[in-house]
């Protein structure tokens, strides 16, 4: 990334960290991925019980295979044959991982999901949530953060998931009512009644979509 960039994202970084205090929320900002695997795992106590909802960016910055250590009990819902009772277990965890979709400049995050136990457990259970953010995801404002939404990561994320959506052969949003429409619910984060609870680190990369 160029200075010119850099210094930008540094600015930028501030305004939101400003934004996401005025809404109850915890900011914070690092440069690479490293530094973002370090501030998580501050955030994490030892003997932690975590679980994820799909989180790209939480594998990108090496926190998923980190977490695999006995010091940590991590809730893989992968390995559950009853995802329902997975599902269940993330609402009763410590720490919740996640990413947003996209994020505003103010600090409201915008999230999309299908089966809706991420957006679920943002709202409640978990104890803590931490959010992994990308700079690549920060948006002017709640218009701008659900276009990004719409047409970046939900279609990029029907085609990993191989569904047969009009944006997954397209690549832009279609506004279906495809039986395999992973927009079934929409989140807009624009704050958290218990302080403490929900903690986002931007970090100055382009992670997840
Ligand atoms: S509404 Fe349908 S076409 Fe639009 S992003 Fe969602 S799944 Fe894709």
């Amino acid at each position: 990334m160029n200075e010119a960039m850099v210094i930008r994202n540094d600015l930028l970084a501030k305004t939101v960290i400003k934004g996401l205090e005025s809404r109850n929320m915890s900011g914070y900002y690092v440069h690479t991925k490293e530094e973002a695997l370090a501030k998580a795992l501050e955030l994490i106590p030892k003997g932690s019980s975590i679980t994820m909802g799909g989180c790209t960016s939480a594998r990108e910055i090496g926190l998923v295979d980190a977490l695999q250590s006995e010091d940590y009990n991590f809730i893989d819902r992968d390995k559950y044959e009853d995802k329902r009772a997975a599902m269940l277990a993330a609402y009763d965890a410590d720490i919740f991982l996640t990413s947003a979709n996209a994020m505003t400049s103010d600090g409201i995050m915008v999230n999309i999901d299908g089966n809706s136990n991420r957006v679920s457990a943002i709202c409640q259970g978990p104890k803590k949530v931490i959010v992994i953010v990308g700079m690549n995801k920060i948006c002017d404002d709640v218009d701008g953060a659900m276009k990004r939404a719409r047409n970046i990561a939900a279609p990029v994320n029907a085609q990993r998931f191989g569904l047969n959506t009009p944006c997954s052969k397209t690549g832009t949003c279609m506004n279906c009512k495809s039986p395999d429409t992973i927009c079934c619910q929409f989140l807009i984060t624009r704050f958290s009644r218990h302080q403490g609870r929900i903690h986002v680190i931007l970090v100055n990369d382009n992670l997840g979509f």
